[in-house]
């Protein structure tokens, strides 16, 4: 019936969906209500897809306002966002290539509301509780899963983490956020990320700030051109493959 869209359990409540490859969300559902974190890139109709799974009340935060996390909320009439990713999802939801295709399929992208660090998601008997990474975009926020023991970190703590956008905050400025999540180290065993295919181990966490301090410090003798579709970067590699913090 999907095509893109394939979905993996993670536990008995928690699916990972995976977009062609190219995006991935998850259904988190709870006694009252599901949660559908990023909807990925909209050609197929994510609100069916986690009606495949759950009849619960459904809703939808976006862990930050690129595109391939939000373009599925044409599904939806609203979208929980960082205040801060507003100017930027806003921006992405103008794109001419986008506007044109939601037209032809009747579709208008949902009103976003506004979702803060501190703030809780009670789905009944499972709450998700947000914290603020700026950094990769000015509102990506993380969410912590402390009963399954996961840290959703859309794309702030990730294999290959862009810092060289437009809209991407100073690497010091994201050092800093990094730093904010060491207090919850020991409540997650396991990252998912905006794009992962499965759990990630939690270490991930700690390789990767070491990586953005060692940017910070100018540690760059093993860096390496990185070409994307907006030109040609800096990757610093560490770890293993692919690991990379992309930057200016
Ligand atoms: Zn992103």
């Amino acid at each position: 019936m999907f095509e893109r869209v394939k979905m993996k359990p993670i536990k008995d409540h928690i699916w990972l969906m995976n977009d062609n490859d190219e995006a991935t969300g998850y259904l988190v559902i709870g006694s009252q209500k599901a949660l559908i974190i990023d909807t990925m890139n909209g050609y197929e109709n994510v609100r069916e897809i986690a009606e495949t799974i759950t009849s619960l009340p459904l809703m939808v935060v976006n862990t930050h306002g690129h595109p391939d996390h939000i373009y599925g909320n044409i599904y939806f009439e609203e979208a929980y966002l960082h205040p801060d990713d507003l100017a930027l999802a806003q921006q992405f939801y103008q794109e001419p290539m986008f506007t044109e295709a939601i037209e032809q399929m009747k579709l208008k992208p949902a009103d976003f509301r506004p979702i803060h660090a501190g703030d809780v998601i009670d789905l009944g008997g499972l709450e998700l509780e947000v914290y603020g990474v700026p950094g990769h975009t000015p509102g990506g926020i993380c969410l912590l899963d402390r009963q399954d023991r996961i840290l959703f970190t859309g794309d702030s703590i990730i294999e290959q983490t862009w810092m060289q956008l437009e809209e991407s905050l100073p690497m010091e400025v994201f050092l800093q956020s990094l730093d904010t999540l060491k207090s919850i180290r020991g409540e997650y065993d396991f990252i998912l990320t905006g794009h992962s295919r499965d759990l990630e181990d939690a270490s991930l966490y700690e390789a990767h700030r070491n990586a953005v301090k060692e940017v910070c410090e100018g540690k760059k003798e093993n860096d390496i051109p990185y070409e994307w579709f907006g030109g040609t970067s800096k990757a610093h590699p560490y770890g293993s493959e692919p690991r990379r913090i992309v930057y200016k």
